[in-house]
């Protein structure tokens, strides 16, 4: 059961760790460390979990709206934490949160061969990771951290209007770094990171198309060089989908997003309806179904440096995809990373201090 506490309530008790953002670092952050016995608290602007992992229900299913899938190769790579994540992966999916997709990748505009290739996907949609890690955590949702002020040793989260949205003795930052960077105020080594990741950040325009019947003579998924189109996705191609024909989700480039950034998204839509149908032919006309402009999409530079931030002095962390080389991926290691090499270890010396 996702406990979502009303935005009218506040959590007031006093927790060790309150998580602001609920996406894949936020959720990941938060279980960790409520496994590991702190109380935690979670702080999410939007109304539900996921973050850019998002999904949307439209009349024939629901439809992953943001990250469609996402690799292990990064995650199952070198010695020391791949055994960690190889239990974790087969833990989520022996719950039924994940599960293994394998889909067929043709080229835009090529007739060759498509070749075979296997992501991983939330089941039966991507935030369905999210909601299994945070059950047990509670959850205040549409609720805008604006301003974070220390009391004594505890740290208060604001919302507009100076509303109380918790008090906690850590917090951890997980937004991405254009909504991270406001929220500090005082000068410091981290703002060169940030302003880094800032300009980094890539917007993208998805666009969902639904088919009425199902659509055999196509790939499941298209990449290559085009112009407007990233990726074009057959989402019924997921496992545990329950669709009524067939959804397909078009991402565009980021270039073409940035050109029509400020266009109406029925003309944008249609574009990109346009493009696919150009790019792959022979198909029968679907209906554009919803069209999203995600001004914050993904990183362009994929550095790894720093993994997290952390201040001992502040009990203030941020980790998050931009930290950590972008995607899924990148926000689960750098989760993994700041819990495990700060706040528990830390907790715990405290707790024995105590
Ligand atoms: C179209 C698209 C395609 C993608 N494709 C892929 C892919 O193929 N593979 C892949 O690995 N990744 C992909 N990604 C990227 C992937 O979705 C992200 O890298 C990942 O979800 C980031 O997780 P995160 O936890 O770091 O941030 P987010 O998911 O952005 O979570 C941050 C959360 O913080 C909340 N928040 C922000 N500010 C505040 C505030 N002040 N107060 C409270 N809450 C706040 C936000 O609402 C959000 O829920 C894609 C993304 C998009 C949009």
């Amino acid at each position: 059961m996702l406990t979502i506490t009303d935005s009218k309530n506040s959590l007031t008790d006093s927790y060790d760790v309150a998580v602001v953002g609920a996406g894949t670092a936020g959720c990941l952050a938060a279980s960790i460390l409520a496994e590991s016995g702190f109380t935690v608290c979670m702080i999410e602007k939007s109304r539900g979990v996921g973050g850019r992992a998002s999904r949307r229900k439209l009349a024939a299913g629901v439809v992953d709206l943001g990250a469609p899938g996402f690799s292990d190769e990064r995650l199952l790579r070198g010695t020391q934490q791949a055994q960690l994540w190889r239990e974790r992966l087969q833990h989520w999916s022996e719950q039924g949160c994940v599960a293994r997709w394998s889909f067929a990748v043709g080229h835009f505009g090529e007739g060759s061969k498509p070749s075979n290739e296997e992501r991983l996907c939330g089941a039966p949609s991507m935030n369905f990771l999210h909601r299994h890690l945070t059950a047990t955590i509670p959850v205040m949702s549409c609720s805008r951290v604006v301003r974070l002020e220390r009391e004594n040793t505890d740290w208060i989260l604001l919302g507009e209007q100076g509303a109380l949205f918790a008090k906690a003795r850590q917090i951890i930052i997980t937004a991405p770094a254009q909504q991270t960077r406001p929220l500090f105020d005082w000068p410091g080594p981290w703002l060169p990171v940030m302003d880094n990741a800032v300009r980094q950040t890539q917007a993208q325009w998805v666009a969902v198309l639904h088919f009425s019947t199902a659509q055999p003579q196509l790939a499941d998924v298209y990449r290559g060089e085009h112009p407007v189109l990233a990726e074009a996705i057959r989402d019924s191609s997921k496992p545990f989908r329950r669709h009524e024909g067939e959804y397909w989700v078009l991402h565009s480039t980021f270039n073409w997003a940035d050109d029509h950034l400020h266009a109406q998204p029925e003309h944008v839509a249609q574009s990109m309806k346009q493009a696919f149908l150009g790019s792959v032919g022979g198909v029968a006309d679907p209906a554009v179904v919803s069209c999203h402009r995600w001004l914050l999409a993904q990183q362009r530079c994929a550095s790894e440096d720093p993994g997290y931030l952390w201040s001992q002095q502040l009990n203030i962390g941020i980790c998050a995809d931009w930290l950590m080389g972008g995607g899924i991926d990148g926000a689960l290691m750098s989760a993994q990373q700041l819990v495990s090499a700060q706040i528990i270890k830390t907790g715990s010396k405290e707790k024995s201090d105590e």
